[in-house]
């Protein structure tokens, strides 16, 4: 049976799907459908911009956990904004594509929702089908909200004196 992790003290508020959080930034359509793997492209914005977490939602602190990959670390940003470092760890455990449980992207793409506005993610950057990147947590002391060259979305600036440690995600077997 799969362990459910705990929900950390900040995230209580957040409804619960089969008992994990569902994270503030994940897009829920209007009549209440959460769609796990889809942004929620204004709360996206605002996350990055207001320093919000984007797992529960709540301002960010002193220090700041991203999620990144390497081509994100040689670029010094990243496509996701900060979380909070018992949220991230929380985010780890349940998230299936950051904790290696899924070896692939999901391939089919969710529907965009036009009342919302949902964001690309992975799999709809033409990786779908193709084996996941290894992800790494980037601990920083502050970043820049900004705007990624390559596709124009919202993304976070870290200067690399910004960065405090870097710890990659340990693939598990399922
Ligand atoms: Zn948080």
């Amino acid at each position: 049976m799969p362990v459910v992790p705990l929900i950390p003290v900040r995230m209580r508020r957040l409804p619960t799907v089969g008992g994990l959080a569902v994270p503030w930034i994940t897009l829920v359509t209007p009549d209440g459908r959460v769609r796990f793997g889809v942004v929620n492209a204004r709360r996206q914005q605002a996350a990055i911009l207001g320093r919000l977490c984007q797992i529960c939602g709540q301002a960010l602190e002193a220090r700041i956990v991203l999620a990144m990959r390497a081509v994100d670390l040689r670029r010094h940003l990243a496509p996701e904004p900060g979380q909070h470092p018992e949220c991230a760890g929380y985010s780890v455990r349940a998230c299936p594509m950051l904790s290696g449980r899924l070896n692939q992207y999901r391939s089919n793409p969710a529907p965009v929702d036009p009342a919302v506005g949902t964001t690309v993610g992975d799999s709809e950057r033409g990786r779908a089908g193709q084996p996941a990147e290894p992800w790494s947590l980037v601990w920083v002391s502050g970043y820049r909200a900004t705007t990624d060259p390559e596709n124009g979305l919202p993304a976070v600036l870290v200067l690399p004196w910004q960065v405090l440690r870097v710890r990659p995600i340990r693939q598990q077997e399922s």
